[in-house]
């Protein structure tokens, strides 16, 4: 069942109203409608005492583009349980004129518009009031800081972010000189807005918040968990168009599993992203399976 985070303003205006439950008993659903939703849900059944999980404000001038996704899969599921607690704001909430204004031309010409920085800021201040200061206010950017999995891991670690999705020509520089912590891009590329950008580091943090996946293991050994990429995955049929599944994956012999899979893991890590294995965690049996492959590759 989805609610209202309790002490969160109900907030008034054109088409924006409280979030609201699609009714879907508790897989934290929500219907695009509020400006300003809320994804907590899971909040305790009988009088709010459920402790809040994470928190994620996210700040964009598309919030049903950003809901829609958070409410689905591994993300929609934690947050109905209240293991995260994810707000999507609306920027144009935080307007002062009639037609919700967030852009203006650059100064100095040029194509394209600019984020203003007084809505951007009044979001922020406005999340610091009802939901408390943030530990980072991040910038989503194609300039920024590269994510990667590391990054996911220290965010996760905070137990509230912000996060400002960028739109047009970007943001108003005085916002990166002191409002967001972070600048943070998610590859060499550019994208039209920061909602995408954000979506994909919401979804890399939140799977390594405790609780969010059902099972841990499976988190620890994903790619990049243990600085070296997963292991080949087979299920159901055993055989598929001339193609077996490799037969120890078949004996029931755990141990040789293991080895298995640990080997199949370094050889794809050798061939495919060699420069993770000198930070990657080995131990002596891993070491020792490395070399049998580096051999085994000298004879080749
Ligand atoms: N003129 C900007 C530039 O060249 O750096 C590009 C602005 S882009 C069209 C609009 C917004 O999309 C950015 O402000 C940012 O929030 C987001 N964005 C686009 N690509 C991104 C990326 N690779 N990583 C993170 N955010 C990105």
């Amino acid at each position: 069942m989805l609610r209202r985070a309790s002490g969160a303003p109900r907030r008034s205006g054109a088409g924006h109203g409280a979030p609201a439950s699609d009714g879907d008993g508790g897989s934290g659903r929500l219907r695009a409608e509020g400006a300003s939703a809320s994804l907590v849900a899971g909040l305790a059944e009988a009088g709010g005492a459920k402790p809040p999980g994470v928190k994620i404000d996210i700040v964009t001038i598309f919030p049903a583009m950003v809901q829609a996704s958070l409410s689905e899969g591994v993300v929609g599921r934690a947050a109905g349980r209240g293991v995260l607690d994810i707000r999507v704001h609306d920027l144009r909430d935080h307007t002062t004129d009639r037609h919700r204004v967030v852009d203006d031309v650059p100064f100095g010409g040029g194509p394209g518009m600019v984020l203003k920085p007084e809505p951007l800021f009044r979001a922020v201040e406005s999340i610091r009031a009802t939901r408390g200061t943030p530990r980072a206010v991040i910038l989503m950017t194609p300039d920024g800081r590269r994510f990667s999995h590391a990054e996911a891991e220290r965010l996760s670690a905070l137990e509230h972010i912000v996060v400002l999705c960028g739109r047009y020509e970007g943001v108003d520089d005085r916002v990166r000189q002191s409002l967001a912590t972070d600048e943070i891009s998610i590859g060499d590329y550019v994208l039209s807005g920061g909602e995408l950008p954000a979506l994909v580091i919401v979804d890399a943090i939140a799977r390594l918040v405790p609780g969010v996946v059902g099972d841990e293991a499976s988190v620890a050994r994903d790619t990049f968990a243990r600085g070296m990429l997963d292991f080949p995955q087979f299920t159901r049929p055993a055989e598929f168009s001339g193609m077996a599944v490799p037969p120890v994956l078949l004996s029931g012999h755990h141990a040789e599993i293991e080895k298995w899979r640990r080997r199949e893991a370094l050889r794809r890590t050798l061939d495919r992203r060699p420069d993770l294995l000198s930070d990657a965690q080995l131990d002596e049996a891993d070491r020792r399976l490395l070399h049998d492959l580096l051999e085994q590759r000298a004879k080749e």
